[in-house]
């Protein structure tokens, strides 16, 4: 084998150090990848893989793909966005001036849960990195944003722990997690963070989770948040520790944003488990993973970049205290009330650039010119916002608006250094103003007036010499030179160097005359130079108000997000729920909120819950499919979380006594994927949602039981609906859709327990939802009358209503579901000469279908004939 060369042998060793990572290798204009990582990466990103020496032997090339290095970010975004961590290796010197080898560094590595660049990151999100550490019965969690410096930690034990541990990990959804030992070994969390969450993990070290020394790391890190920690927030220090440790070598800075630590326990915040939060599809659909279609799609109308994300988060996370509710609720009440105003903060805020993440990059010093004009233009608005919110009194109002400092005194500094629209780059100059620094002021005027300064000394010379025709004149062999024609050589002073002869004249040079040819021709380096420290200083005088802007942006964020509730609560005509501890639940007309703004044509019958601890605990709700019932368990849960987060409701009037939690049990899972039965993840849910719950939790649960055979289901049902309703066991607020009409007869025998359907009715053959919900069970279940609506072929429609007499008659209850009809043999298919339909149809349990199923079978059943 070849020697390596000094370069190759310098990458080797970087590659070495960190053998997790692709090298990005900074080669002059390029960054090169080498080896095996050239391979992976021209594979990933579709680049050419060449090689560095095409003259050797095939076996001896290196392969290598580079990108160039003023558009990296699109690349490393791409290697990032796939789960790639990446150490970016710069050139420490110039390279024209380096002797031999050029000294190269790690400036920092990049991965999924540090991207700081604005290019990398989704504005309206937060982008979390987590860590996760275990104690002997629980564990510590710590989650950050360095794009915006928020972090917060905390502590789970007892017997749930993991649950919670996992709920929380859910709420956050870290695109990356650093584990200590003992979680990393635990499978079943790094499972849950792959596959569900699509977290990328990292073994921290050890050493950096033990207790004292995570708290010596936090100590030096934060200003505030430390101070009388309770002793079970050990667990949380420790995650926080390993996490800054990780950030401290990948970010390879000190991360002065992350000022605060925030340590917070399971009491604030309503938990909200993967999926309810996923059936009652709060920031995305179900099916599409869209925004549209969410609850934030009809509640985020935020106007700032921090409101969007803080929107998401107080989605995630409703309040469990009534008096911070209530803080939340009159100030939306306040700016509901004054339409004019509203709409001058909305269109106010709209200019407010995104302050938290433009501090973040000033401290990590990686923000621009333009940056600081970003962010000094932000600043500028906020006089006029404080002064819109002068009128409001409540009390959160108040504060807020108390809390926004304009931070004019930066503002002003900046305005006074920068031009209005800097260059990209800050290190090619032109965006110091003129009148800020009288050393660019003289610099610049050097280079602009360089013509005046050769015309003044040709003048003085001429003046001091006596010659008339002096000329001052430049070329690039000699640069500037005085030239004197023969006439004149005996009036040329001792002073003036001769440099050249020609025909008719000489040409001199003198000291004065090379000392501002080198002013002139280093004016452009001098400027650039001095731009850019000017530039540093400015940018690290922004740095250190660092707590200022982002108590700031905390305060914009929140008088954002309170506005857009607002916003959304006179345009849609919610009203201001009443929010307290007891045991209440009542709301009057209440609306779908999602379901009422996607219906075209129609218009949303709206409906009323009553709900309590006593006569009215469990809500057993029949009628046809397609009737509303899912559609009314869900408005019930969204209108007792939105009310929980402080925002108005959808509905006349409501009072909600505060939930715990929510729980849903909701149609087919997308766990169907991950290979388990619809029935199997259907128990599991209910297995977790039994266990979980508490007297104080809202319980959704719809059609229990269907996924199996129905005696099976039925009794799972009734006996799930027994638990729920027992105070002894759980007696807890429950809605229970059920298309088990036998459940009916639990009214009047069980305690609490009310009948409900969702009024149809029958016109002919046909049916019509009326969506009202009505006292009482449903009268009949109009399944034959949907399947006709779905399009099944009237000769099957007419069958099963024999059948459905013929079983009405014997006072059997439904067959189980392998009973197909077709065995009776009425039902053939074969005279269609297609008995691959009619076994189709014998596998088919119609009991377990829904509409759209049953169209789908449809279409496949006629492809066949
Ligand atoms: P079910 O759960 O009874 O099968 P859904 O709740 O899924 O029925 O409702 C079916 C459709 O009916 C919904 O997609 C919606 O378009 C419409 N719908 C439901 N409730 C209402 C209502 N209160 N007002 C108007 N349309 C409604």
């Amino acid at each position: 084998m070849a020697e390596l060369t000094p370069m190759m042998k310098q990458y080797n060793q970087m590659k070495a150090e960190h053998p997790d990572c692709i090298l990005m290798f900074r080669l002059g204009d390029f960054y090169e990848m080498f080896n095996e990582d050239a391979k992976l990466v021209s594979k990933e990103l579709d680049l050419t893989l060449t090689t560095r020496d095409r003259n050797k032997p095939a076996e001896e090339r290196t392969p290598m793909c580079g990108v160039p290095y003023h558009s990296v970010e699109a690349y490393l975004a791409r290697l990032i966005a796939k789960g790639y961590k990446v150490a970016i290796c710069e050139q420490m010197e110039d390279p024209a001036l380096a002797k031999g080898l050029v000294d190269r560094d790690i400036i920092r590595i990049v991965t999924p849960g540090t991207v700081i660049d604005a290019s990398m990151l989704e504005e309206g999100k937060n982008n979390f990195i987590a860590a996760v550490c275990r104690t002997g019965s629980g564990a510590g969690a710590c989650f950050c944003d360095i794009s915006t410096g928020e972090v917060s930690a905390t502590a789970f034990s007892g017997r749930d722990w993991q649950e919670h541990l996992f709920n929380e990990l859910g709420r956050f959804a870290p695109r990356e997690a650093v584990l200590d030992t003992a979680a990393w070994e635990d499978v079943e969390l790094r499972e849950f963070l792959r596959l569900r969450l699509d977290c990328r993990c990292e073994l921290g070290r050890e050493e950096d989770f033990a207790p004292d020394r995570a708290m010596e790391t936090a100590r030096k890190q934060f200003r505030t948040g430390l101070e009388d920690l309770p002793g079970e927030a050990e667990a949380a220090v420790r995650a926080c520790g390993g996490l800054l440790i990780y950030l401290y070598e990948t970010q390879k800075t000190d991360l002065s944003h992350l000022t605060a630590f925030r340590y917070y326990t399971g009491g604030e915040f309503m938990e909200l488990d993967l999926t309810a939060r996923r059936n009652l599809e709060l920031t995305e659909t179900m099916r599409g993973k869209e925004k549209k279609g969410s609850l934030l799609w009809v509640l985020d109308k935020t106007r700032t970049a921090m409101g969007h994300r803080l929107i998401r988060s107080w989605m995630e996370r409703p309040l469990l205290s009534p008096v911070q509710v209530n803080k939340r609720l009159d100030a939306v009440e306040d700016l509901v009330g004054d339409a004019i105003a509203r709409q001058e903060i909305a269109e106010c805020l709209r200019e407010v650039t995104d302050l938290e993440r433009l501090i973040g990059r000033i401290v990590y010093g990686t923000a621009g010119a333009r940056d600081l004009v970003a962010l000094s233009g932000g600043l500028g608005k906020l006089p006029r916002l404080r002064a819109l919110l002068a009128p409001f009194c409540s009390s959160l109002l108040t504060v807020l608006r108390e809390s926004i400092d304009d931070l004019q005194d930066l503002r002003e500094h900046i305005a006074r250094a920068l031009v209005e629209e800097p260059p990209f780059s800050v290190r090619e100059g032109g965006f110091i103003k003129a009148g800020y620094n009288s050393d660019v002021d003289y610099l610049r005027d050097i280079m602009t007036n360089g013509k005046s300064m050769v015309a003044s000394i040709e003048q003085s010379e001429r003046e001091k010499t006596g010659i008339k025709n002096l000329k001052v004149g430049y070329n690039k062999v000699f640069g500037y030179y005085i030239e004197v024609s023969k006439a004149n050589y005996d009036l040329v002073p001792d002073t003036y160097i001769r440099k050249q002869t020609l025909v008719n004249c000489e040409r001199f040079i003198t000291q004065e005359l090379k000392d501002m040819e080198h002013t002139i021709l280093s004016a452009q380096d001098r400027i650039v130079a001095l731009e850019y420290e000017l530039f540093c200083a400015l940018r690290e005088t922004a740095a250190k108000e660092v707590s200022r802007i982002q108590q700031t942006a905390a305060a914009v964020a929140q008088v954002d997000v309170l506005t857009s509730f607002a916003t959304v609560a006179a345009a849609g005509g919610y009203c201001k729920p009443t929010v307290d501890l007891s045991d209440k639940l009542d709301i009057t007309e209440g609306r779908h909120p999602v379901v009422e703004k996607v219906l075209k044509d129609a218009l949303f019958v709206p409906n009323d819950v009553h709900m309590d601890a006593g006569e009215n605990l469990v809500a057993i709700i029949t009628g046809p499919n397609m009737a509303g019932k899912s559609t009314y368990m869900r408005q019930t849960a969204l209108i007792v979380l939105m009310a929980q987060m402080g925002a108005f409701v959808p509905a006349r009037s409501a009072h909600v006594g505060i939930v715990d939690r929510v729980f849903t049990r909701v149609g087919a899972s997308d766990d169907l994927a991950a290979g388990q039965s619809t029935f199997m993840v259907e128990m599991t849910e209910v297995a977790e949602l039994l266990r979980n719950a508490t007297a104080k939790s809202l319980l959704i649960l719809d059609e229990i039981g269907r996924g199996t055979s129905t005696y099976d289901g039925m009794s799972i049902a009734r006996a799930v609906l027994e638990y729920c309703a027992d105070k002894r066991r759980l007696g807890c607020k429950t809605l229970f859709a059920t298309h088990y009409h036998e459940l009916t007869c639990l009214e009047g025998q069980i305690p609490g327990v009310k009948n409900y359907n969702v009024a149809a009715k029958k016109r002919k053959d046909d049916v019509i939802f009326l969506r009202k919900i009505v006292p009482g069970p449903a009268d009949q279940s109009y399944g034959i009358e949907v399947a006709g609506l779905a399009g099944v072929p009237s000769r099957v429609i007419d069958r099963a209503r024999d059948i459905l007499s013929e079983l009405e008659a014997e006072g059997c209850p439904a067959p189980a579901p392998a009973a197909p009809a077709a065995d009776s043999g009425q039902v053939s298919f074969l005279d269609m000469g297609a008995s691959e339909v009619a076994d189709r149809l014998r596998q088919v349990d119609i009991d377990t279908l829904t509409p759209i199923e049953a169209m789908n079978l449809l279409y496949e059943l006629k492809k066949k004939l």
